[in-house]
């Protein structure tokens, strides 16, 4: 589909060949384990439907959704050797579903893996399947007392194929937590239930951890998506949201004068004041209010005001007139801007703003071709 960018109020530019290249840098990292891929929540709100061909062509064939649905929309769009996980597994009776578009689930319950068992059984075959242990985020996964069921009676998963045994670190990001380790050592207890399953422990972070936490495969996500996987160091990855808002108005205002709903942030002094064409409605949360910071051609620009359902306000007293031509662009996302540095201000995680990014936003995509050769 062709974009009108414009006449688009704002332009989300997903530069896949960045998402690429983070991928080549994780796969660095990982040395001889695989590296998958976490394409949920739509490739973290930048299209899973872009990201996750783009992924394939680096090698990627290990593709992580969490709902069973996200997996059915994927599945056409990656050729057979793909793996599709769900990360959920079945919700109850839709086991079926799961086999029927060659999902392979991860099974996080006795009920799963008895729905499961039962449906291999039917069939007469034994069926594909990750089994999740919770090591120390009482989340999802088995807890040490179904582990104990499991071990007593094997016949459970009789017809299950366990390829992969999988559990989730609880702050992989800060790498001093002694729980990291902690959670490392059961983890390689709980293996021997499955001694022929492969393992895999790590998301984006974990890979961090280094080499004990790496085992067969790792999950990567957001540092695919450009967020910094370590706490407190420099970014290795590479931005992949590019984020451009029109100016659509400016004017100049007295000294003390209101600014947006509320008037939470008066002039003190005379101001200039641009409106761009992005709100809460496209995910520009709006606990930025006068807290976000934008840029103009370069300049570092303060937010002020409420954040509104379509528009932001800035004040822009004192920059050059040419920068702020109604219909310029203002950059919101950007190498300079990144994910982090605008989470941080609006005291979130890098995850929650991409996520968040909207549905408004013409989307334009670079750095990759269609996979319709490899199909
Ligand atoms: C989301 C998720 C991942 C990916 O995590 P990142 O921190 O984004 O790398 C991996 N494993 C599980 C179980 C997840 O829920």
């Amino acid at each position: 589909m062709q974009v009108n960018t414009g006449r688009a109020g704002a332009i989300l530019r997903i530069d896949l060949q960045a998402l690429r290249a983070n991928y080549q840098i994780l796969k660095t990292q990982l040395g001889s384990a695989a590296c998958g891929a976490a394409v949920k929540a739509d490739a973290y709100g930048l299209g899973a439907a872009e990201a996750a061909p783009a992924l394939y062509l680096e090698g990627c064939r290990h593709f992580f959704v969490a709902h069973l649905e996200e997996g059915i929309v994927l599945r056409p769009l990656l050729p057979a050797d793909a793996m599709i996980i769900v990360m959920h597994g079945s919700p109850v009776g839709c086991e079926a579903d799961l086999l029927a578009h060659g999902l392979t689930p991860v099974l996080n319950s006795l009920q799963q893996i008895a729905a499961w068992n039962t449906l291999a059984t039917d069939k007469q075959t034994r069926l594909p399947a990750f089994v999740q242990f919770d090591t120390g985020m009482a989340r999802m996964g088995l807890s040490p007392a179904e582990v104990d069921v499991l071990r007593a009676e094997p016949q459970r998963f009789a017809a299950i194929d366990v390829q992969y045994v999988m559990s989730h670190l609880v702050s992989a990001e800060d790498q001093a937590n002694p729980v990291n380790r902690a959670q490392l050592e059961k983890f390689r207890a709980l293996r021997a239930l499955f001694p022929a399953a492969k393992a895999t422990l790590a998301n984006s972070s974990g890979i961090f951890l280094g080499k004990d936490f790496h085992f067969d495969l790792a999950r990567p996500g957001a540092a695919l998506y450009g967020v910094a996987p370590v706490a407190g160091q420099a970014n290795p990855m590479r931005a992949v949201a590019h984020l451009q808002g029109r100016i659509i108005q400016t004017r100049d205002i007295p000294v003390d004068t209101g600014v947006g709903y509320g008037s939470t942030w008066r002039s003190s002094r005379p101001s200039r004041i641009a409106t761009v064409a992005v709100g809460y409605a496209d995910g520009w949360l709006r606990s930025l209010s006068n807290r976000g910071t934008v840029q103009i051609a370069g300049h570092d620009v303060a937010m002020v005001g409420n954040v509104s359902m379509d528009t932001i306000t800035l004040d822009v007293t004192g920059l050059p007139d040419d920068i702020l031509a109604e219909g310029a662009l203002v950059d919101l996302l950007s190498d300079q801007l990144t994910v982090d540095r605008v989470a941080s201000a609006a005291g979130t995680i890098g995850y929650e703003i991409l996520t968040s990014l909207g549905h408004r936003y013409a989307r334009v995509y670079s750095g990759s071709e269609p996979l319709t050769k490899t199909v």
